[in-house]
């Protein structure tokens, strides 16, 4: 049996029908994990011997019969979910060797259900951009062409999955991070609705925005890893407490008469004529399902951008201010106290501190209400926007993406440039609902394409039948870089 190439969903009944273990296909991670990832460069740290522990652990409760969702399946945790006994540096230096005592509310939960974890993957600084290549440690390579970024910031993550280097890796999703790297990589991305999985031990980027979200290489795989992770904590005040449905079973394929509604706003100039081909394609295959298609308006989509550019750079000036070498990480002594922390927040990457600069003017006395209070007052339009569209239809089908994977380098000295990359992902971190990216075919240079399933409020269970529906209909191991050299 050639593990590597099991998803998730066949791993978990190889493992229950014991025709394999976990520590064989832990170990066939970890090997795969030496032989590819010197160039592609997904994972920070590798938690080997902890994996092979947890494995055998796993194992054993499958052995007295345990069946648990995710017992004894290898999946990945970007580097800003902390996850006890690993560094965890969220991709920064101001980070560096930090080692957090206790495990984020989600890694426990993956735990629980009995997942391995195999280590760390590599993010932008603080989840901060759309490539890993703000990382403070290097670049990931994008699986399909080393040449290019795997889009970010949960990067790491998605190229891992791509190139078989975990069965499903988590991310997080502030502006696009999940959505927008899955549609790079080939992969299916989640973000589910803001609440749905507590933000306990995750580094906080702009905490009313932040959301783990997972990545799958099928839409199964996907809700596995989604279902395992959800569930109320009284330790984030934010974690809705609701019931949690069998997402599971809700993937029936049958999407005969849902409406699906398909925003103008989202197919504007500048938008890359293969993604537009594709992602159109993708719609009428929807019709063909038994959908109904609906233009739609989403009015003030064009405010998104400069609006996520006030009010994450805010919070976010908020929250960093947190890394003083004090509590924290590594200090850089100086010769006072002001000197020592100057110093080592020193030690943040230029678009952090950039992000910082720029929030901490929005919020200043004297600049607030024609900035920050305004931008608050924009994002209402924008969630009302949303609210208004789905009194008309129940699915929302965009791209994932204006383009495919750029170069590395390409936009690395262009932050606008950079931030374009999440232009059709923001709205939804600035509304109330849930998205995903599920691959839905490729450009002339081979690099895949993502449509983008936005739903209502705790709709995951709607946009990941369509999702799944939708994927029945191509051909899935395609969907995975193989080109002899992966
Ligand atoms: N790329 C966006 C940013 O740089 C979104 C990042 C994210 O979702 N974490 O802020």
């Amino acid at each position: 049996m050639n593990l590597t190439e099991l998803n998730l969903t066949e791993l978990r009944t190889a493992l229950r029908q014991g025709k394999t273990s976990s520590v064989a296909a832990t170990q066939a991670m970890l090997d795969r994990i030496v032989e590819q990832d010197n160039e592609i460069k997904s994972y920070l740290t590798v938690t080997d011997e902890m994996a092979l522990e947890q494995a055998a652990e796993a194992d054993k409760r499958i052995a007295n019969g345990e069946e648990s969702p995710l017992l004894g399946v290898p999946i990945a945790v970007k580097d800003i979910i902390a996850a006890k006994g690993a560094p965890t540096t969220a991709g920064s230096k101001i980070l560096e060797g930090f080692i957090p005592p206790y495990d984020a509310f989600v890694v426990e939960r993956l735990k629980e259900a009995g997942a391995v974890i195999l280590g760390k993957t590599n993010t932008d600084e603080f989840a901060m951009g759309s490539s890993t290549e703000n990382s403070g440690y290097f670049t990931t390579h994008n699986p399909w062409d080393l040449t290019r970024v795997p889009g970010g910031s949960s990067g790491g993550s998605a190229a891992a999955v791509a190139a078989k280097m975990a069965y499903a890796a988590l991310g997080t999703d502030t502006g696009g991070s999940v959505r927008q790297p899955a549609s790079f990589c080939g992969v299916v991305g989640l973000r589910p609705t803001y609440g749905r999985i507590s933000r306990w031990g995750v580094v906080a980027f702009a905490s009313s925005l932040d959301q783990v979200g997972m990545f799958g290489r099928t839409v199964a795989d996907t809700t596995a890893l989604f279902q395992a992770a959800t569930g109320y904590d009284r330790r984030d005040s934010t974690s809705l407490d609701v019931p949690v449905e069998d997402f599971e079973v809700a993937l029936t394929g049958d999407i005969k008469g849902l409406r699906v509604g398909v925003p103008a706003e989202y197919f504007i100039e500048g938008i890359e004529a293969e993604v537009e081909t594709a992602v159109r394609a993708a719609i009428a295959q929807l019709e063909k399902l038994g959908a109904e298609i609906r233009p739609i308006s989403l009015p003030h989509t064009r405010y998104a951008l400069p609006v996520y550019y006030l009010i994450a750079p805010a919070e976010a000036s908020a929250n960093l201010a947190r890394y003083d070498g004090v509590r924290y990480g590594p200090r850089v002594e100086g010769a006072d106290m002001i000197a020592s922390v100057k110093q080592t927040r020193a030690l943040f990457g230029p678009e952090v501190k950039r992000r910082i600069m720029l929030g901490t003017y929005a919020l200043s006395a004297g600049y607030y209400d024609a900035y920050y209070g305004r931008a608050l007052k924009v994002r209402t339009l924008i969630k009302n926007d949303f609210k208004a569209a789905f009194q008309q239809v129940d699915v929302i089908a965009c791209p994932t993406c204006p383009t495919t994977a750029f170069k590395i380098g390409e936009r690395a000295d262009d932050p606008l440039n950079m931030y374009l990359a999440d232009i059709f992902t923001l709205s939804l971190n600035l509304s109330a609902g849930c998205g995903l990216s599920v691959p839905c075919g490729f450009d002339s240079k081979g690099l895949p394409i993502g449509l983008q399933l936005i739903g209502d409020t705790l709709q995951e269970a709607t946009i990941l039948n369509t999702a799944y529906a939708y994927e029945q209909t191509i051909e899935r191991r395609k969907q995975l870089p193989d080109n002899g050299k992966l």
